[in-house]
């Protein structure tokens, strides 16, 4: 099933020929790609045990929601892990109308959806997700969200939580 919209107003060109539109067909499209050591543990703390974990930088104590292995400002080597609250403060958002392919299943998500960014309690570095509230004028910068875990089985994927809720 085709999703483009032939929008042109002229269906012939100048001089006579139809104007056509070639069709690639359905296309599928299996993306692999490995996680590395930090995103793996990272996504199996979310799946098996509903925590987020960072990593703290042993020369600035910066901790790093999601993980990476250097502090870009100190280029140390991080390898202490800490749990991170699943709560924290709203940053920034945005209400998205326009449809979109979701990279990790492959079909257009479903809109309106709110991306927001997320300063989780215990990280000093925000973390992307999605929030629940898709009417902007109920979202405001800092205040407070909380994450909600996906059901059993929950996905190997930054999907293990659902969404971001407002705390009321
Ligand atoms: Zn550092």
């Amino acid at each position: 099933m085709s999703i483009y919209k032939d929008k042109r107003k002229a269906t012939h060109t100048p001089d006579g020929y139809e104007l056509l539109t070639l069709e690639s067909g359905p296309v599928e499209y299996d993306f692999h790609w490995h996680q590395g050591a930090y995103w793996s543990k990272f996504l199996a703390e979310m799946r098996d045990n509903k925590r987020f974990m960072g990593v703290k930088c042993p020369q600035c104590d910066r901790v790093f929601i999601p993980p990476r292995k250097v502090c870009g400002r100190c280029y140390k080597e991080m390898n202490e892990w800490v749990e991170v609250s699943d709560e924290g403060d709203l940053q920034g958002f945005t209400v998205v109308r326009f449809p979109y392919i979701d990279p990790n299943t492959g079909a257009l998500m479903e809109v309106p959806y709110t991306g927001i960014w997320v300063d989780l309690d215990g990280a000093d570095t925000r973390m992307m997700h999605f929030c629940n509230e898709h009417d902007e004028s109920k979202l405001e910068v800092g205040m407070r969200m909380r994450a909600v875990w996906e059901d059993e089985p929950r996905p190997t994927s930054i999907h293990a939580v659902k969404y971001f809720e407002k705390i009321e």
